[in-house]
């Protein structure tokens, strides 16, 4: 077992708020970084600066990765292979799920065991209880280990044995995130245009984005189940809604690349003879590129 000591290698700010937290429990923790003064803080609290990679690895059963992607994990631990055998390497660096695979299968080449994990929060919800991160990747392994994980997140969910999986989950989430973040930044910008700050419309912005939870709802049965009937909404007038959106933002002379996708989107959905069912029949261009 993973007893109260573990290694982190990778010290960004997740990293260095990773083995801050394992400190902040008791653990025994060993650090390595490329830059090793990221390291100076962490020491100063008791963590053990491995003076290389393959003593890193060695320290400790668990081997929590944090880096930017999964390219710098090759950099970092292929010169210290040898040191793999019966490591856990508990992967919290985001990227892919085909490099999630991949990686997997790497680290069992070398006889080391492969957790994905996907951090959904940033350095300061690392540590809280109510901060969650999704694992895939072997059973056993995860279940001996959950306390462990529990002290970077609260909560870890399972998604199953796929390494790919948790990485899936993250990117579901982050699809989400930068594209609604970046509506918020076009509304901001409209908001601009006409006089009025961020602070100005901060609470219809929220309002707003506390309506969608109950269309996720909604939609989510009817689209598992291929039924776009048009009800309570019509693609025609949706079309006609963002129609209105592209004019308004035009017209104020922000950017219109966002209204414009957004647009060609619903068009697309129109052409394809949805006009008089939901506006969730867009899923179904969603699913099949244009070539
Ligand atoms: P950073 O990119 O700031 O830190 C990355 C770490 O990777 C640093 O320690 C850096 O070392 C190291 N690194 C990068 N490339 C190499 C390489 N070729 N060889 C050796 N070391 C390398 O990332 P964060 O700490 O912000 O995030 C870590 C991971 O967590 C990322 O995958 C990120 O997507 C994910 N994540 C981040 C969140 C956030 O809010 N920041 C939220 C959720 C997930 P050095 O210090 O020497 O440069």
């Amino acid at each position: 077992s993973s007893g109260r000591s573990v290694t982190v290698m990778g010290l960004g700010p997740m990293g260095r708020a990773m083995a801050d937290a394992f400190l902040d429990r008791g653990y025994a923790v060993t650090v390595w970084n490329r830059t090793a003064s990221r390291a100076d803080a962490l020491v100063a609290r008791g963590a053990v600066l491995a003076p290389g990679v393959a003593e890193a690895v060695a320290a400790n059963e668990v081997v929590v990765l944090s880096l930017t992607d999964y390219a710098a994990m090759y950099a970092v631990l292929e010169p210290a292979e040898a040191a793999l055998a019966g490591r856990v390497l508990v992967n919290l660096s985001s990227d892919t799920p085909e490099q999630a695979r991949a990686a997997a299968r790497w680290a069992a080449e070398r006889g080391a065991t492969h957790l994905t994990g996907g951090v959904t929060v940033p350095p300061s919800g690392v540590g809280r209880p109510e901060s969650s991160t999704f694992y895939s990747g072997p059973r056993d392994a995860f279940d001996a280990h959950q306390p462990l994980l529990e002290v970077v997140t609260g909560r870890t969910p399972y998604c199953g044995e796929d390494p790919g999986l948790a990485a899936l989950y993250y990117q579901i989430g982050m699809v989400m995130f930068w594209t609604s973040m970046l509506s918020y930044w076009q509304a901001i910008a409209l908001a601009n245009a006409n006089g009025l700050t961020a602070a100005d419309i901060l609470s219809h912005a929220v309002d707003t984005a506390n309506s969608l939870p109950g269309f996720f709802a909604f939609y989510a049965e009817r689209v598992d189940a291929g039924d776009h009937r048009g009800d309570v909404d019509r693609l025609a007038m949706g079309t006609a809604s963002v129609e209105h959106i592209l004019r308004t933002n035009a017209d104020a002379g922000v950017d219109t690349a966002l209204p414009a996708a957004v647009v060609d989107l619903f068009r697309r959905g129109m052409d394809a003879g949805h006009a008089a069912d939901s506006f969730s029949s867009v899923v179904e261009l969603l699913r099949k590129p244009a070539a």
